[in-house]
């Protein structure tokens, strides 16, 4: 073994590979986490934190993740097409978080469990045969397990299957942070159904400014940047559409197969992303773990081939919330059924409670699913009342 061969290399170093490479770390394995940014570095992302995400982290970490106590917010404004839908108060609190902060906070966790620093550096090219990747600044890595940590653009997922996502079922999100007036850390948490289609709109407030956004499936939204200036006039917030962010997020679209014998994919780079909600960062710090675990189990039996079986084995209750979402969103999303659901929405608070415990990781889509089967004859009525 040379100097720069490692049992484990981590590309990326957000939450996904943040919480691989802090796993690998601490089991006493020879690690890497290279990022092509150096820390602390910008993510477009709402940065909402649900009770979910927040269980992930700890048993990942060891430790609750710290929050002050005006970044955890307890009330939640559903809206639909600007109209309330209702407001929810005591909700299981949801964190606003600058991803800046949070992600520097987990990369250093992971360097200090003893991963080796490669940050601020680009991947030239992955060999996969060989389990070997060259840096732009020429240097050779071995491996015996890589996990591809690298994101929705992932370079590892493109090595492994010629893209990283497939345009017609990715989601895409614009977001912009609101300041000066529209700082306003008492606000409560705003979604907004249908400011996109096949999706939703976001007011997030947090310390220093405003994280408002619009995201939905890319393929109905050409008009993306048209449905964001929409939002932006009805919060009454005032912005040029050149201030407009922009990033595709897998919305749904999960890699049945995360990757190949002994090159896995966590986190976006395995398209987990809750189809719903948005959610990846709890999905990302879960299968981040789950895969060092599996590369731990696979290269200590030395079979390091073996790790993406035992990957999938350990995957699976994600990929089963994952499809189960997949077929409630129809219900919510669908043209023909929003208004219905949205009607439904404003007059149950049991949906819309419901909807929250999710987030906080205290039911589960088969829960949902269950009540939503219940409820379709009457959505349905909903749904044709609500068009005519
Ligand atoms: C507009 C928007 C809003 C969102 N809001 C929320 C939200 O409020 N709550 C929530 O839970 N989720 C949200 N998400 C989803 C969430 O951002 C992602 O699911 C989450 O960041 C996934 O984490 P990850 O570690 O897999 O990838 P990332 O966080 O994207 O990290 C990937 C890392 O890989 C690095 N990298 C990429 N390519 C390479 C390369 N070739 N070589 C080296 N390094 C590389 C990047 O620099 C980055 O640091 C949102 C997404 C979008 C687009």
């Amino acid at each position: 073994m040379t100097a720069l061969d490692f049992d484990i290399v981590v590309i990326g170093a957000g939450p996904a590979g943040g919480a691989a490479a802090f796993t690998a770390a601490r089991a006493g394995l020879r690690v890497a986490l290279i990022d092509r940014k150096t820390f602390p570095r910008e993510k477009l992302c709402g940065g909402l934190i649900t009770g979910r995400a927040r269980r992930h982290y700890a048993e990942v970490f060891g430790h609750e993740m710290l929050f002050e106590a005006q970044d955890r917010k307890t009330t939640v404004d559903f809206r639909f097409r600007g109209a309330p839908m209702g407001v929810i108060r005591d909700a299981p609190a949801l964190c606003a978080t600058m991803r800046w902060d949070m992600d520097a906070m987990i990369c250093a966790q992971a360097l200090e469990a003893g991963a080796a620093d490669f940050t601020g550096i680009s991947v030239d090219a992955i060999d996969l045969a060989d389990r070997s990747l060259t840096l732009k600044d020429g240097r050779r890595i071995g491996f015996g397990v890589l996990i591809g940590a690298d994101g929705a653009n992932s370079q590892v997922a493109k090595a492994l299957f010629g893209e990283a996502f497939d345009r017609a079922e990715v989601g895409f999100g614009l977001e912009i942070e609101a300041v000066g007036d529209h700082v306003k850390p008492g606000a409560p948490i705003r979604i907004d159904l249908a400011a996109a289609k096949w999706g939703y709109g976001w007011s997030f407030p947090k310390r220093c400014s405003t994280t408002i956004g619009v995201g939905g499936l890319l393929a109905r939204n050409p008009d993306m940047k048209d449905a964001m200036a929409e939002y932006c006039a009805l919060l009454g917030v005032e912005a040029d559409r050149s201030s407009f962010k922009g990033q595709f997020l897998p919305f749904g679209d999960f890699r049945k197969v995360p990757g190949r014998q002994a090159i896995l994919l966590a986190g976006d780079a395995a398209g987990l992303v809750d189809p719903i909600t948005g959610e990846g960062i709890g999905y990302a710090l879960q299968s981040g773990h789950l895969a060092a675990e599996a590369a731990i189990e696979a290269l200590r039996a030395a079979r390091p081939e073996r790790a993406l079986a035992l990957y999938r084995r350990r995957l699976r209750p994600v990929h089963r919330a994952l499809r189960m979402a997949r077929l409630i969103r129809p219900v919510i999303f669908l043209p023909a059924m929003e208004a219905g659901f949205a009607r439904a929405f404003r007059h149950s608070s049991t949906l819309r409670l419901q909807y929250l415990r999710l987030m906080a990781g205290e039911v589960e889509y088969g829960d949902i699913l269950a009540r939503l089967i219940l409820r379709l004859p009457r959505l349905a009525v909903l749904a044709i009342r609500a068009r005519f």
